[in-house]
């Protein structure tokens, strides 16, 4: 507010000079009303600031929506919110796309019956714009400056409660204790971070929203494409010789977040 939309400078996201306004990180309709006081803002341009976008709302669908998510506090007060916007006639778009997305599938529960399930395929490319931007919020919000132009933001979804995570991220994940995670909006949102120390916009982060639902990020170089040569990167650049191998594991803290 007051002095800085008045004031032009750096938007976050696309870095042109302009008005700014503050976007939340991530978005603050992943919230109930009222809002808690400790969400993220970033100075933002009117064209990178688009509100809670039809991106935004769906991965606030599919993520308060999901499996043993619906015991966090936050999630009991969005999804009343959530319920109405899958109703709403003059909106249609989104149910649809969630139950044109879902099959019926049968599994074995705890109880060795076969029970019904219902069973969802994430647009993934659209989940992982979101991710990108709120990594980019992040960043300008831990560090004071946006990232290099000539780096991007991406990341992987470890998924609801991960049982099992990928071998080549659990060094990394080893690297977090308790006093590198940010808890936000009661705990609605933790994160944290990792810095490679001979190259800044390098970055390593831990996403967890709603206590259930985890994701890894990067910011790399633009050329460095994930994939094939993740697990190189990851061993060069996070792990060996960078003070992290020191580090006594703890993956406590992530048991007692699901993990
Ligand atoms: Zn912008």
């Amino acid at each position: 507010m007051g002095r800085g939309k008045k004031k032009q400078a750096e938007c976050t996201y696309c870095g042109k000079i302009r008005r700014l306004s503050e976007d939340h990180v991530p978005p603050k309709g992943l919230w109930g009303e009222p809002y808690p006081l400790d969400l993220i803002v970033v100075p933002s341009c009117k064209e990178c600031n688009d509100g809670f976008s039809k991106d935004d709302e769906y991965f606030r669908t599919i993520i308060s929506i999901a499996e043993d998510v619906g015991d966090h506090p936050v999630v009991q007060q969005v999804l009343p919110i959530v319920n109405r916007s899958l109703t709403r006639k003059d909106f249609p778009g989104l149910p649809k796309t969630i139950l044109r997305n879902t099959e019926i599938v049968y599994r074995q529960g705890t109880s060795g019956l076969y029970e019904p399930a219902a069973l969802y395929t994430m647009d993934r490319p659209r989940i992982e714009r979101v991710i990108s931007r709120v990594i980019q919020g992040l960043f300008f919000h831990r560090f004071g400056r946006r990232l290099a132009p000539t780096y991007f933001a991406w990341s992987e979804m470890l998924g609801m409660v991960p049982t099992k995570v990928p071998p080549v991220f659990t060094p990394l994940l080893k690297a977090f204790n308790n006093e590198r995670l940010e808890y936000i909006g009661n705990d609605g949102f933790v994160y944290g971070v990792l810095i490679d120390s001979e190259d800044p916009d390098m970055t390593f982060w831990i996403l967890v929203f709603y206590g259930r639902c985890y994701f890894i990020g990067f910011t790399t170089p633009k050329e460095m494409k994930p994939g094939d040569g993740l697990e190189e990167l990851i061993r060069s650049r996070f792990t060996k010789g960078h003070g992290l191998g020191d580090l006594t594991p703890n993956l406590q803290h992530l048991k007692t977040l699901g993990l």
